[in-house]
């Protein structure tokens, strides 16, 4: 029998689940469920031990906790794998919790409190992590948070040009993307060897989208703010504006706050410039030229806002892409590394089209890294590390 943990990453609408080998860190098994509050179906899992989750055996009326419970069902009745954890992608942890953490009542409480922080997301997160504590009373569960590798920022880089009140609030940058950026620190010493110790700038272009400036593997700046919907432009957000332009919408418009929120959140980003699609590739395939303006926009904010990581570190040791956009299309990496010529990023464009490990000529001043993501490893990591298991 294996050792196993269940790592869950629950969404309004989906729950993604990967199962690693306890002392190995071993990936067993990967798949996702979709359609949760319409029509649930597993999307399929992919490993090893793939074949434990049975298709036929979810209900399509299942909710949060049906589905948690029909996965964990499964490994029940596994006869290779012996489940010793959970861990959780919880995405706010707010000013205080920097590290993952053994969940007990009291940490769940302190959760709890900052739903308002990030409502649309960690009560599915915080559902998860009942529903297993239902379910198999006892587990030892972990909490990992996707502000947690944001901490380390100075305070300069943390605070906003607010009133000190609202900051001593709790109003300030969290970031996030956190978890992929750990693991991009976890990997990049066996990548980029001393670069990886020193200045570099981390790109996660997925549907969200931001940057990290990690110094010696630490997060120094990143681009999204109090909420997911600063920084780059994305699929759907529209990144960085103006706030002034948010006040004349509700102030001169008469436009409800929930109005406003569904365009900066929903109908903004490639989506909104383009008029056709939130997805890149639709857009890469698409000849109207509102496609290209979109993506044309896309690459030149992250060449702008990758300036300011690299004021704000200083130089720039290493580049890394990661993330759907960033790991799979070379056109927009390759627009970003011209618009990034200047700072010494020069692209080997047949390494760019085949998204090598390294894409840049071999003399170039910043090598620049494509370094696909994992946002469950490093929740697995953690909960080897936090001393719940034996
Ligand atoms: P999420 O942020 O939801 O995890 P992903 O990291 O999977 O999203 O990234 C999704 C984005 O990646 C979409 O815009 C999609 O169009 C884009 N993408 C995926 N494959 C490709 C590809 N081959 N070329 C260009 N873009 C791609």
């Amino acid at each position: 029998m294996d050792k196993a943990i269940l790592i869950l990453n629950a969404g309004s609408s989906s729950v993604k689940f990967a199962l690693f080998q306890a002392r190995s860190l071993e990936p067993l098994c990967r798949g996702g469920i979709e359609g949760i509050g319409s029509k649930a179906q597993f999307g399929g899992s992919s490993g090893r031990e793939a074949a434990l989750f049975d298709r036929e055996a979810l209900s399509e009326s299942s909710n949060h906790e049906a589905a948690t419970c029909w996965l964990l069902d499964a490994i029940r009745r596994s006869e290779h794998v012996a489940l010793v954890a959970a861990g959780h992608r919880v995405v706010h942890g707010g000013p205080d919790f920097s590290t993952p953490v053994a969940i007990d009542d009291s940490v769940m409480a302190a959760l709890d409190a900052l739903v308002p922080l990030a409502p649309a997301h960690q009560p599915h997160n915080l559902a998860a992590i009942r529903a297993v504590a239902t379910a198999w009373p006892g587990l030892p569960q972990v909490a990992c948070f996707d502000t947690a590798f944001h901490r380390t920022m100075p305070r300069l880089a943390q605070i906003f040009a607010i009133p000190h009140e609202l900051t001593d609030q709790g109003l300030v940058r969290y970031g996030f993307h956190g978890l992929s950026y750990q693991h991009i620190a976890d990997v990049l010493p066996g990548i980029a060897g001393e670069a990886a110790k020193g200045r570099v700038i981390v790109c996660h272009l997925g549907h969200g989208a931001s940057l990290c400036a990690m110094s010696e593997g630490r997060s120094i700046a990143t681009t999204m703010g109090f909420t997911a919907l600063d920084g780059l432009m994305m699929g759907m957000r529209c990144g960085a504006i103006d706030a002034g332009l948010v006040l004349h919408l509700i102030e001169q418009r008469g436009m409800a706050p929930a109005e406003v929120s569904e365009i900066l959140n929903r109908r903004s980003g490639l989506l909104g410039v383009s008029g056709l699609s939130n997805d890149a590739r639709t857009l890469l395939a698409s000849e109207d030229p509102r496609a290209a303006e979109a993506l044309d926009l896309f690459a030149y904010r992250v060449v702008r806002e990758a300036g300011s990581m690299m004021a704000a570190l200083g130089g720039l040791d290493a580049l890394v892409f990661t993330a759907g956009i960033g790991e799979r299309s070379a056109r927009i990496r390759s627009t970003i590394c011209q618009g990034l010529n200047w700072a010494g990023i020069a692209l080997d464009e047949a390494r760019n089209a085949v998204s090598a490990s390294c894409i840049s000529e071999d003399g170039s001043k910043v090598p620049t890294y494509v370094v696909a993501a994992d946002e469950e490893l490093p929740i697995a990591r953690a909960v080897t590390r936090v001393g719940i298991i034996d």
